[in-house]
C-alpha cells in the first residue's frame, strides 16, 4: 500500500506553494497588539484570516507586546501563519505614561469615567494601548520596512472570501485608509478632542487637506465634531500617511496635552479626524466587500452579488451598517450615494 507521507506530499507540493512564492504582493504586513493571555483568541483570528484571504497570498504578521511573548505563543502562532511571523515588544517610551502627565489629573480623570460607567473608565493599561495605537506602532522597529498594514485584533471575524488584494488596491488607487464599520464615539471619552484638534488647525493650516473629509465628521463646516469614526480594531491603512509631517505634528501635539491620559482619548477618532483631515476625501476607502466582526458589531456585505462572491457566512440583514449607532448612513451623504 502506498504511505501516508504520499498523500500530503501530494497536497503540499500542489501548485499552492509555488504560487505563493511567485505571487505578486504590496509591500504589507499583518499587524497584531496582544498579550500572552490573548493567545486562544488571536490564534483563532489568524486562522481565519488565513482560510479567508493570506492562504493565497503568504502575508507576513508583526506580532507587538508590551512584554515578551511566550515561546508556545510564537509556536501556536506560527503553525497557522502561511507567512513570515515577526515577534516584537513594544519599548516601554512608547507604552507607559509619561512622566511629565500629571498624575492627580490623570487619577481625577479615570474617576470621573468610572462615575460615568464609561468602558475601560478606570484602566491605565487601556490609555497605554490606544497612545500607542495613535503614535506609535509605525515607528516600531519591526515595521520600518513596511509601507501598508491591516490590524487585526485577537477575537475578531472574518465573515467573507477576501477574493482581492486589499494591499494592492490600496497602492493602484492611492489610498490611504481603508475602515469596514463606523460609528458614534462615546463623547465622554473625548470632551475636549475636537476643540484641540481645532486649536492645531489654526496652528497648521498648511496640513489641511483641500478636498478632505471633514463633511463627514462635522455638520457645521467644523464648529463641532459629530463623533463619526472609523472603528479602529480593523484598519487597512499606509504608515507612511502616519509617519508623514501632517500626523507627526498632528500627534505631537495632541500626546503634549495629554488627553490620552487626563481624557481616554481613543486610537479610533484620532486615526479617524487625521484621516478626514489631512487626507484627500477620496483617499478613504469603505471595504464594502470584506464581512468583519468585532463584538458587538458585524460587517456583512450588502450587495447579494459581494456577498455570494465572497462566500459570506453572515446575515447582511444583521449587518451594522444601518443601526441607529452606525455612521454609515453618513458616510453614504457624504460620499453622495
Ligand atoms: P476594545 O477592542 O476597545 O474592547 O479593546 P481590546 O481589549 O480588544 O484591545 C485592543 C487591542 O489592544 C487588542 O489587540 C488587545 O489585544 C490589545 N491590548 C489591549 N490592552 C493591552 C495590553 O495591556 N497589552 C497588550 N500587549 N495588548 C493590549
Ligand atoms: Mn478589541
Amino acid at each position: 500500500t502506498v504511505p501516508m507521507e504520499y498523500y500530503y506530499s501530494q497536497v503540499i507540493n500542489s501548485t499552492h506553494t509555488l504560487e505563493l512564492a511567485n505571487r505578486k504582493r504590496a509591500n504589507a504586513t499583518f499587524v497584531i497588539l496582544a498579550r500572552n493571555s490573548d493567545l486562544d483568541s488571536t490564534v483563532r483570528s489568524v486562522r481565519e484570516m488565513e482560510d479567508r484571504f493570506n492562504r493565497r497570498h503568504g502575508y507576513p504578521f508583526v506580532l507587538l507586546n508590551d512584554e515578551p511573548f511566550t515561546e508556545e505563543f510564537k509556536r501556536r502562532l506560527n503553525a497557522v501563519a502561511s507567512g513570515e511571523v515577526f515577534y516584537g515588544q513594544v519599548p516601554k517610551e512608547h507604552w507607559v505614561q509619561p512622566d511629565w502627565v500629571d498624575e492627580d489629573r490623570a487619577t481625577k480623570g479615570r474617576e470621573q469615567l468610572v462615575a460615568d460607567n464609561v468602558i475601560y473608565g478606570g484602566s491605565v493599561s487601556y490609555r497605554n494601548m490606544c497612545r500607542f495605537n495613535s503614535g506609535f506602532f509605525f515607528h516600531h522597529p519591526l515595521l520600518q520596512s513596511f509601507r501598508w498594514y491591516w490590524r487585526i485584533e485577537p477575537d475578531v471575524h472574518f465573515h467573507c472570501d477576501v477574493n482581492f488584494d486589499p494591499f494592492l488596491f490600496m497602492q493602484d488607487r492611492g489610498k490611504v485608509y481603508g475602515f469596514t464599520i463606523t460609528m458614534y464615539e462615546f463623547d465622554k471619552t473625548i470632551p475636549t478632542l475636537w476643540e484641540t484638534v481645532k486649536e492645531f488647525t489654526k496652528l497648521h493650516p498648511e496640513h489641511v487637506a483641500k478636498d478632505n473629509a471633514l463633511g463627514f465628521m462635522s455638520d457645521d463646516g467644523g464648529e463641532t465634531y459629530n463623533r463619526c469614526h472609523f472603528w479602529s480594531n480593523f484598519e487597512i491603512a499606509d504608515m507612511n500617511f502616519w509617519r508623514g509631517p501632517a500626523y507627526q505634528d498632528f500627534f505631537a501635539f495632541l500626546d503634549s496635552k495629554g488627553g490620552f491620559y487626563y481624557e481616554r482619548w481613543g486610537d479610533a477618532p484620532v486615526h479617524s479626524i487625521a484621516a478626514g483631515l489631512f487626507a484627500h476625501r477620496d483617499q478613504i476607502h469603505f471595504f464594502e466587500e470584506i464581512g468583519y466582526e468585532h463584538n458587538p458589531y458585524t460587517h456583512c456585505p450588502k450587495d447579494p452579488g459581494m456577498w455570494e462572491r465572497g462566500k459570506c457566512g453572515c446575515d447582511p440583514a444583521r449587518s451594522f451598517d444601518y443601526d441607529g449607532y452606525s455612521c454609515m448612513r453618513q458616510w453614504d451623504k457624504f460620499v453622495g450615494n
